[in-house]
């Protein structure tokens, strides 16, 4: 029997600032985000699909379990984002050192395959749907080629989906499962490469293949929590609409990476409710103007942010919790944005929030400007956490980025905004609670 292991490597939740990581690792209320960042793997476990069933697969989340060295595997497959490819390429260093055949793949390696190729024996560049089949074909006929690509042209086609293996999570206790149901972005997002790597137009699983997915999920883990890991669940307003009516008889507790307009659609709104939506992701990104200005292609988050109070309010208005995401020290950010920010998080009354700086990830637009800028400061990709500097501010000093962060950080936590907070929640259940009983 053939034995492939697919790693998941161990990477570092809240950066490598020793004082903000200490805060924010003894501060409960970043508990949720920490659950939704050491989530499972879903790419792995969606390649574990793809192989016969006379394939030993194991798959092993380094934050839980110990890689195991002694184990005689044939293939060692390896996918990464970019603050984990340090640690990935030590894995796969010494894996190669024991003659087994190392893979990587994952947006790090997809968007820097020269670099990858220098430690693993193949580099997989794409998505894994598309190029795992002729691996193993390749594979089992001896004849490996170094790189596989996908063509781009030809996007992985969501009718053809793979399920998961979701019952290789057994032995991880994960609070959160990952379902992925669309792929692809227009917005083209200054520091994210999700439109280049999955292209500009959205993809989506039909109805019925979510579906499927899901009772599996809730078969195996009938408590956990689904997180959508997409990176708009509702792209497709009428589909979305057709699969909460059906998820209403599911009984699930889920969660959704979404945009602010769809607090402008109240049927929306309440099947979300009605089919256990528990809170929603949304990038805000800056509540600053100028910061906002071409930091997607078409300005749409500039055109929304007058808005934005009144959607969080809406959404949680349902008892949907709204956990907003920003990012601060953006060019046109000066150290006002601090006050700026913390302001409209406590007047917003956000649900949750997560707070990052600018990363110039590879294959990014953020990354091309400050190269030619001069102003990267940081090589080293495990720094590539979002929580640590690695880029020269524009208008603060960096000391000042970093100074300011964790004291924004500590002003949204201490002791009278959590309790704040907790009211807020109390208040968001019983809003649900009236929902549903006036629903029903
Ligand atoms: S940040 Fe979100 S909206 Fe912007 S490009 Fe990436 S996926 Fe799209």
């Amino acid at each position: 029997m053939k034995k492939i292991a697919l790693i998941s490597p161990k990477g570092n939740a809240f950066g490598k600032n020793n004082k903000l990581n200490e805060f924010l690792n003894e501060t409960s209320g970043m508990q949720s985000f920490r659950a939704l960042w050491t989530g499972p793997n879903l790419g792995l476990i969606t390649i574990a699909g793809l192989f016969p069933k006379d394939w030993e697969v194991d798959y092993i989340d380094e934050n839980y379990k110990e890689i195991d060295y002694e184990k005689k595997y044939d293939i060692v497959c390896i996918s990464s984002m970019t603050q984990q490819i340090v640690n990935a390429y030590q894995i796969i260093d010494k894996f190669k050192k024991l003659n087994i055949l190392t893979v990587i793949g994952g947006i790090h390696s997809t968007i820097l395959p020269d670099e990858a190729m220098q430690h693993a024996d193949v580099v997989m560049v794409g998505e894994g749907e598309v190029i795992w089949p002729q691996f193993i074909l390749d594979y089992e006929n001896g004849s490996v080629k170094k790189i596989y690509r996908d063509d781009s042209e030809k996007r992985f086609q969501f009718e053809n989906h793979i399920i998961p293996r979701y019952d290789l999570l057994k032995d991880y206790n994960y609070q959160i499962i990952t379902i992925q149901t669309t792929r692809g972005c227009p917005h083209n997002c200054s520091f994210c490469c999700a439109s280049k790597v999955f292209g500009s137009g959205y993809r989506r699983k039909n109805n019925s293949n979510i579906l499927e997915e899901l009772k599996t999920i809730k078969k195996m883990y009938p408590d956990a929590l689904v997180l959508f890991a997409d990176d708009n669940f509702f792209v497709n307003r009428k589909n979305s609409k057709k699969l909460m009516q059906e998820m209403i008889r599911m009984n699930i507790r889920w969660l959704a990476q979404t945009d602010v307009s769809i607090s402008q659609d109240e049927e929306l709104l309440e099947l979300m409710v009605l089919s256990g939506c528990q809170w929603v992701v949304i990038g805000f990104e800056s509540v600053h103007h100028d910061s906002l200005y071409q930091l997607d292609d078409r300005n749409w988050k500039l055109k929304h942010l007058p808005g934005y109070t009144q959607a969080i309010e809406k959404i949680q208005s349902f008892g949907i919790g709204v956990y907003g995401t920003f990012i601060i020290g953006l060019d046109e950010d000066n150290i006002g944005v601090f006050d700026e920010t913390e302001n409209f998080i406590k007047q917003s009354k956000l649900y949750g929030v997560n707070i990052t700086v600018p990363t110039p990830l590879p294959g990014t637009r953020l990354r091309d400007k400050m190269y030619e800028e001069n102003r990267i400061l940081v090589n080293d990709w495990s720094y590539y956490t979002f929580w640590d500097v690695n880029i020269k501010p524009s208008k603060m000093k960096i000391s000042e980025l970093e100074d300011g962060l964790l004291r924004l950080y500590k002003n949204i936590f201490d002791e009278a905004q959590v309790r704040q907070r907790l009211l807020h929640m109390k208040y968001l259940a019983k809003r649900r609670k009236l929902i549903l009983n006036k629903i029903k």
